[in-house]
C-alpha cells in the first residue's frame, strides 16, 4: 500500500522502474511527466496516461511528476485549453506542486541546440517545399534521396539558420532539418524537419517567433532540460524513439529512457481531439463539457468521480498491445463508487399521478427514509406522504404480463417507506385513452413498509408527494455512437454516420422529493430505482436539472460473469 491506498499491480513500466531502482540506474530518481498539447480537451484516455505518470511518481519514494504543456503548434494552441488541462488534472486529483513547465519557455535553448547540431554538421537549411520534401522522402520500401540542399557549408547554414529566425523568408520557405539518413529504413529518420516558418501568434511567446521547434526535436530536449528520468508515451511513438535518441546523443546532453504503453480505446465513443473538436464546431454536441463526450470535463459533469476514473485507469492496467476497453467497465466503476457515497432520494422520471382514497385529505406525515443502506453514518431523512402522490408511469400495467409484479388494477405493491396501497381504479383521458390517474387505497397497518400480518408483497415502488414535490428536468444520456467502432463496421466508415441519435433524452416534467431543494452543482444521489444522477451547472433554485451519469443496470458485472464462467 501507498498513500493512495492501493496495492500496485505489477505492470512492464513498474517493472522496469523497480529495476532502474534497483541499479541506481538514475541515482534512486523517478521523474515522469505528463505532456499534452493545449490543442483540445482532456479525455479519459489521457487520464490513463496521468494516472500513469503521477501514479508511479507517488509509488516511488521522492518521485516526481511534472505537468508540461507542448506548445509548439501556435495555430492550433489555446489558453482555453491550457486553463482546461490544469484544471482536469487537478480534479483527478493529482498535485503537480510547482512543477508546471511549457515547451515554449525553452525555445531559447532549443534554437542553441539547434545551431549547435548545425554547427557540429548535424543540420542543415533545405529549401525544397512541402511537396518536394514528400517526394524526395521515399517509401517504406523506397529508400528516400538527399535533398539538394544537403551539401550546403556548416557556414551558410548558419547563416541561413539565423535569418529565419530573423523573419528574413516566407512562411514554409525553408526548413531545418537533421543530416541523418535519407536510406533509412525508419522514414522517422530520413532528415526530419526541426523547424519551420510559420508566422502564428503563440499564446506565450507571442509574435517574438516565426520559426517553431518540432513535436520530435521538441520533446526529447524538454524531458533532457527537465531531468525527467521514465519518459512514457504511446505506442505510435515507438518509431520515433531512435530519433529521440539520435537527438540526445549528437548533442551529448542528459538522456532520459523513452518506454511506450499501449493507448486506451473505449468502445461506443471516439478518442481523438481531433474528431472530438470536430463534434463540439460542428454542434453535434453542446461543448467540450458535453456529458456525452468521452473528455474529462464531460465526464464530470456528467456525474463521474475522480475516484471512480483512477480506479478504471487503474484496472485496464498497461500493455504493449492494443486493445479495447469496454464502457461498460468505466460504468462499473463508477456505480461502484457511487453505491458507497451518494445518497439515495426518490425522483419520478415520468409521472403518474395516484390518489390514495383512504387517506384524510389535509394529513401530511414525515416518513423515515435511510439515506444510504451502505453506509448507515450517513443517517436518515424525513419525506412527507400525502393523499395524491406520484409514481413512475412504468410502474403500472392496467394488463399486466407474466412476471410484472409492480402496480396493476387490484394489485397490492409497497411504497418504499410509507404503506401497501391497493390499485382499485384507473382514470384515463376520453379521447386518448391514455391512463391519466390511479386510485388507491393504503393499509395505514403497514406504516412504514411492513406489514404485521406478515402478508407479502412483490414490488416496492417509489413515489413522491405530489404538493411536497419539486419539479425538475432530467437528462438522460446514452452511448455517442450506436457501434463499437466505426472503422470495424466498413472500410471507409466515418465515426458520424454512427452517431447515436437518442444519445441525448430530455425529460421535463420530473419529480422529486423535496429534500432536492437547493441541490448544489455537482452533488450526486442515487434516484432510487433509476441510476445515479448528478446536479447540472445549468440547474438553479428555480429549475433543478439533473444528468443521469449512470443507471443501475450493470452490464459490466454480467460479462464478467460470464468470462468467469
Ligand atoms: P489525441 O490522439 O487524442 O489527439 P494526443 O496524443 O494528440 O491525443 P497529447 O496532448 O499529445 O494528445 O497527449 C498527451 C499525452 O497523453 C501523451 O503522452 C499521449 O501519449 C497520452 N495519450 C493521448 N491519448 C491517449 C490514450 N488514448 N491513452 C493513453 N494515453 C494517451
Ligand atoms: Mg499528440
Amino acid at each position: 500500500m501507498n498513500e493512495n491506498n492501493y496495492t500496485p499491480v505489477p505492470n512492464f513500466i513498474r517493472n522496469i522502474i523497480a529495476e532502474d531502482m534497483e541499479t541506481n540506474k538514475y541515482q534512486g530518481r523517478v521523474h515522469t511527466r505528463f505532456p499534452p498539447e493545449p490543442n483540445g480537451y482532456l479525455h479519459i484516455g489521457h487520464a490513463k496516461s496521468i494516472c500513469l505518470n503521477f501514479g508511479l511518481a507517488a509509488e516511488n519514494k521522492g518521485g516526481l511528476c511534472n505537468l508540461r504543456f507542448d506548445d509548439t503548434n501556435p495555430s492550433k494552441e489555446d489558453v482555453e485549453y491550457v486553463d482546461s488541462i490544469m484544471e482536469d488534472v487537478r480534479w483527478l486529483g493529482f498535485d503537480r506542486e510547482d512543477r508546471l513547465f511549457y515547451a515554449s519557455d525553452y525555445f531559447e535553448q532549443l534554437y542553441q541546440y539547434a545551431m549547435q547540431l548545425t554547427k557540429a554538421g548535424k543540420a542543415y537549411v533545405c529549401d525544397l517545399s512541402a511537396e518536394e520534401m514528400r517526394e524526395y522522402r521515399g517509401t517504406l520500401t523506397e529508400p528516400g534521396k538527399d535533398s539538394p540542399y544537403r551539401i550546403r557549408s556548416i557556414e551558410e547554414n548558419l547563416d541561413l539558420f539565423e535569418r529565419m529566425r530573423a523573419g528574413e523568408f516566407e512562411d514554409g520557405s525553408r526548413t531545418l532539418r537533421a543530416k541523418i539518413d535519407m536510406a533509412s529504413p525508419n522514414l522517422n529518420m530520413r532528415d526530419p524537419v526541426m523547424y519551420r516558418i510559420l508566422r502564428a501568434e503563440h499564446h506565450r511567446t507571442g509574435n517574438k517567433w516565426c520559426i517553431y521547434p518540432m513535436y520530435d526535436y521538441t520533446h526529447c530536449l524538454s524531458d533532457s532540460i527537465e531531468g525527467i528520468t521514465h519518459s512514457i508515451c504511446t505506442l505510435e511513438f515507438e518509431d520515433h524513439r531512435p530519433l529521440y535518441d539520435w537527438f540526445l546523443d549528437e548533442l551529448g546532453v542528459y538522456h532520459p529512457q523513452q518506454i511506450e504503453f499501449a493507448r486506451l480505446n473505449l468502445n461506443y465513443t471516439v478518442m481523438s481531439k481531433r474528431r472530438l473538436l470536430e463534434l463540439v464546431e460542428q454542434g453535434y454536441v453542446k461543448g467540450w463539457d458535453d456529458p456525452r463526450m468521452p473528455t474529462l470535463s464531460g465526464l464530470r459533469r456528467r456525474g463521474y468521480t475522480p475516484e471512480s476514473i483512477r480506479n478504471f485507469c487503474e484496472r485496464i492496467g498497461v500493455a504493449k498491445r492494443d486493445s479495447m476497453v469496454d464502457v461498460a467497465l468505466l460504468e462499473h466503476c463508477l456505480r461502484e463508487d457511487l453505491n458507497k457515497r451518494a445518497q439515495r432520494v426518490m425522483g419520478v422520471l415520468r409521472p403518474l399521478k395516484v390518489v390514495i382514497d383512504s387517506y384524510p385529505e389535509d394529513q401530511v406525515e414525515e416518513l423515515d427514509a435511510i439515506n444510504n443502506p451502505e453506509d448507515p453514518a450517513m443517517g436518515t431523512r424525513k419525506v412527507p406522504f400525502s393523499r395524491v402522490l406520484y409514481v413512475e408511469r412504468e410502474d403500472f400495467r392496467e394488463d399486466p404480463p407474466k412476471k410484472f409484479y409492480r402496480l396493476a388494477p387490484g394489485r397490492e405493491v409497497r411504497l418504499r417507506y410509507a404503506y401497501y396501497i391497493t390499485c382499485v381504479n384507473v382514470v384515463k383521458d376520453e379521447k386518448t385513452g391514455e391512463v391519466v390517474e390511479l386510485h388507491c387505497t393504503h393499509d395505514p397497518a403497514t406504516r412504514g413498509g411492513d406489514s404485521p400480518d406478515g402478508r407479502k408483497v412483490k414490488a416496492t415502488l417509489h413515489w413522491v408527494s405530489a404538493p411536497h414535490s419539486l419539479e425538475a428536468e432530467v437528462r438522460l444520456y446514452d452511448r455517442l455512437l450506436t457501434v463499437q467502432k466505426p472503422s470495424d463496421e466498413s472500410e471507409d466508415a466515418d465515426y458520424k454516420d454512427y452517431l447515436n441519435p437518442d444519445s441525448l433524452q430530455v425529460l421535463t416534467s420530473c419529480r422529486v422529493e423535496p429534500s432536492l431543494e437547493g441541490a448544489a452543482p455537482g452533488s450526486r444521489y442515487q434516484f432510487e430505482r433509476q441510476g445515479y444522477f448528478c446536479v447540472d451547472y445549468d440547474s438553479s433554485d428555480k429549475k433543478l436539472i439533473f444528468n443521469r451519469a449512470v443507471s443501475l443496470r450493470d452490464t459490466w458485472a454480467k460479462i464478467e460473469k460470464a468470462q468467469k464462467k
